[in-house]
C-alpha cells in the first residue's frame, strides 16, 4: 500500500540490518535466523542487544563491512528510501586489527555511489570509556561532509544513564558535530530531559516522554523530533504491544515524529512493513507518512540545500 511512497529513514543500525543470507554465506553456516532475529525470549533491550554479537563478529574485515553496507543500500532502495542516515559503532569493528579509519572508509565505500543517498552516524557506546567515545567524535570531525553527518549514543541505557556522557556532548557541540541520543527507550524521563539539555538535535526513540506533559512541552518548544521505531519498541518491551505504542498520542500532541525500523534484521522488519502496521493499528494514511518524511528531511543532518532538494522529491 505504501511501497511506492518515497521514504526517509534516520534511525537504522548497520550491524542490526545485515542480510541473513550474507551471514550464512560468510560463516558457511545454515539457519542463522534464530541467532540474528529477536524472539519471544527477549524481555528487554539488553536481551535484544545480544542479537548483534554474530553480525559484529562478521563485520571485522574491510570486504565484509563494504559488502553489508552495499547490500543494505540495495534493501533500502527496494523500500523506496531516498535518503538514510545509517549508524554503527566503529569501536565494535576493530577486533581483528582494523583501525577506526579503515572501518569508516570500508563502510563509506559500501554506501557511496548507491542509488540511495546516505550518510553515516557514528555511535558512541554506553559503557565505553570517555577516551574511546571521544575518538568517535574526532572521527566524525575528520569525516564531516565526507559521508559522516553526526554522532549518537547507543547501548544499554538502563545501566549507563545519559548524564555520564555530558562532557562528550559538550565536546561535540564545541566542534559543531550534530547528534542524536538514544533516550527514553529503556531508560528514564531524566535521560530524555538530559539529552535535550545536552543539546541533542533529535532523540532516538524518546517514547517515554508521553508520560510527562512538561517534557512534551520542551520537545515542542525546542523542535526536537523523535526517531520512533515501533516494532523495535515492542520487541525490547519498551511498550507492551503494538496497539499500546504511544505514537498516536505523541502525534496528537504535536510532537515531531519520524518513522524508522531501528534494525531490519534483528527486528525482522522493513520500512514498508512498519508503515503498513501503523496504518493497521492507528490508521495513519499517506498524508501522515508524507508529513513524517518531510519532518525527517527537515531534521536530518544534511545541509540546507540538500534538504530543499529532497523536499522536492517527496510527493
Ligand atoms: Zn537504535
Amino acid at each position: 500500500m505504501f511501497k511506492d511512497l518515497k521514504k526517509v529513514e534516520l534511525h537504522l543500525h548497520l550491524d542490526g540490518s545485515i542480510r541473513i543470507t550474507t551471514a550464512e554465506e560468510i560463516l558457511q553456516q545454515k539457519d542463522l535466523r534464530k541467532e540474528m532475529i529477536v524472539d519471544s525470549n527477549s524481555h528487554s533491550l539488553k536481551d535484544y542487544l545480544t542479537k548483534f554479537n554474530l553480525p559484529i563478529s562478521i563485520m571485522q574485515t574491510k570486504d565484509n563491512l563494504t559488502r553489508v553496507s552495499k547490500e543494505l543500500m540495495e534493501d533500502l532502495d527496494k523500500d523506496n528510501v531516498i535518503y538514510a542516515e545509517i549508524r554503527f559503532a566503529p569501536n565494535f569493528h576493530t577486533k581483528k586489527g582494523l583501525s577506526l579509519d579503515e572501518v569508516v572508509k570500508a563502510v563509506l565505500a559500501g554506501i557511496q555511489n548507491s542509488k540511495v543517498k546516505a550518510n553515516l552516524i557514528l555511535c558512541m557506546m554506553r559503557g565505553d570509556s570517555f577516551l574511546a567515545n571521544k575518538k568517535i567524535i574526532d572521527l566524525a570531525i575528520k569525516y564531516k561532509n565526507k559521508g559522516v553527518c553526526g554522532i549518537d549514543l547507543a547501548g544499554d541505557e538502563a545501566s549507563y544513564p545519559t548524564s555520564l556522557y555530558k562532557d562528550l556532548f559538550n565536546y561535540a557541540i564545541a566542534n559543531k558535530v550534530p547528534f542524536t541520543i538514544h533516550a527514553g527507550e529503556a531508560g528514564t524521563l531524566t535521560d530524555i530531559d538530559n539529552a535535550i539539555k545536552y543539546g541533542a538535535n533529535r532523540i532516538g526513540h524518546g517514547i517515554k516522554a508521553v508520560e510527562d506533559e512538561n517534557l512534551l512541552g520542551t520537545l515542542r518548544k525546542n523542535k526536537i523530533p523523535l526517531e520512533i521505531c515501533p516494532t523495535s519498541n515492542v520487541q525490547t518491551h519498551a511498550v507492551s504491544s503494538y496497539q499500546n505504542h504511544p505514537i498516536k498520542k505523541l502525534k496528537d500532541k504535536d510532537i515531531l515524529i519520524t518513522i524508522n525500523t531501528d534494525n531490519r534484521t534483528v527486528s525482522n522488519i522493513n520500512l514498508n512493513q512498519e508503515y503498513e502496521l501503523l496504518y493497521k493499528y492507528f490508521g495513519f494514511n499517506k498524508e501522515d507518512f508524507i508529513k513524517f518524511n518531510r519532518t525527517a528531511i527537515e531534521y536530518s543532518f544534511l545541509t540546507k540545500e540538500e534538504k530543499e532538494k529532497l523536499q522536492k522529491e517527496i510527493v
